[in-house]
């Protein structure tokens, strides 16, 4: 039996994670559960399986916690993550927030189920030094890094020459690009493939989702940024290829579905028949990969630029992302700005070597910085 404690239990994945964790009640139970501050849901969630432990980042004020032991703030989450009976957390909060516990679940020597990628572009270095110190498992849950880290089990890591992400393209793959000053909210968020919380399906209709998982696949997998490519592969079946030296290239298919590397990921090195929905090619017909076009996904082409400059500056593209993929949710900014915003950060900041510090203040400057303009 692995004991689950999820992070972000109330968002797309956290909600799929349950409903794995409800497919296999004789091998996976529901420890905890934490959240933004979605209350409502957490209660209820908490009420379904039967925890008392959960935590909140954000309570509101008025919230009584009376028969629960309630874990509150980034600091709360950090506890939580480290009680005795935790075997497996699952990390699925929106963004750098998630750094902390993150590592605390680590340093606790956990297996940490990791989907929130701007953990590792924050901080890849820090956390993959802390994974190691610790003799923690980092697993993940990014579909495309589940596929790769399936592939890799092919050949030895330093046997990869190439590691290959797909993208789908999201809903602007063939749009004019002359429209794309009056993208909307609504629009951004049609992805055509996935069902995924807001954010995430913005960074996808921008691609900067692929340039955070370029950064991401190079700490998990220790591999040089030119051995990491992007294809465009609207099918979204092939999440992932890797080709080893000897030309011989792995691939992992499976459907659309974040219920497969979430229940790999909880169930590692274990695989086992949860009756999902099954992938039958005939009914797919055609796979189709063709080269992202940089004018059409600028982010992707910044997640590249930082990731080669280092140190602090993915943190800064990362942070300057997420503020300003908040403010055009808000309708506060153009879809086109995003770039924008994102670019003027990098290039007002003075990276600084990849230290824990260095990536906290650089992720503050950023967000401060974007939330100027
Ligand atoms: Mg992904």
């Amino acid at each position: 039996m692995r004991r689950v404690l999820v992070l972000g239990s109330t968002g797309s994945i956290g909600k799929q994670t349950l409903d794995v964790v409800r497919r296999l009640p004789a091998r996976l139970q529901v420890v905890g559960l934490a959240t933004y501050r979605d209350h409502k849901t957490l209660l209820a969630q908490a009420a379904e399986c039967g925890v008392r432990t959960i935590g909140l980042i954000e309570p509101s004020p008025s919230l009584a916690l009376t028969a629960q032991d309630a874990y509150l703030g980034v600091e709360g989450l950090c506890a939580m993550v480290q009680r005795a009976e935790v075997d497996v957390v699952v990390v699925a909060l929106g963004g750098a927030v998630a750094l902390m516990p993150t590592l605390a679940a680590l340093q606790a020597g956990k297996i940490v189920a990791l989907a929130t990628k701007e953990v590792l572009v924050a901080a890849g270095e820090v956390v993959m030094q802390t994974a190691r110190r610790c003799h923690a498992t980092l697993l993940p849950i990014d579909s495309e890094h589940s596929g790769a880290f399936q592939a890799m089990l092919a050949g030895k890591p330093e046997q990869v020459a190439r590691l290959i992400l797909t993208a789908s393209g999201g809903p602007f793959r063939t749009r004019p690009l002359d429209t794309f000053d009056a993208i909307t909210v609504e629009e951004a968020l049609q992805h055509p493939n996935w069902h995924m919380g807001a954010k995430i399906t913005i960074d996808s209709a921008t691609m900067m989702n692929k340039g955070l998982e370029v950064i991401e696949a190079q700490h998990l997998f220790g591999v040089r940024l030119e051995q990491v490519e992007v294809l465009l592969h609207p099918q979204s079946i092939v999440h992932a290829l890797v080709e080893f030296v000897d030309g011989s290239t792995i691939a992992q298919l499976s459907l659309p579905d974040m219920r497969l590397p979430i229940q790999y990921a909880l169930l590692y090195p274990e695989r086992v028949d949860t009756q999902l929905p099954r992938l039958r090619l005939e009914q797919i017909g055609q796979l189709t990969f063709e080269t992202p076009d940089p004018v059409r996904y600028p982010c992707l082409e910044l997640a590249y630029a930082a990731a080669r400059i280092g140190g602090t500056m993915p943190t800064v593209l990362n942070a300057a992302n997420e503020v300003a993929v908040r403010a055009f949710l808000q309708r506060r900014i153009r879809f086109t700005d995003i770039p924008r915003l994102v670019e003027r950060a990098m290039r007002a900041h003075t990276p600084a070597p990849a230290t824990l510090e260095n990536a906290l203040q650089a992720d503050a400057w950023a967000r401060a910085f974007v939330s100027e303009f």
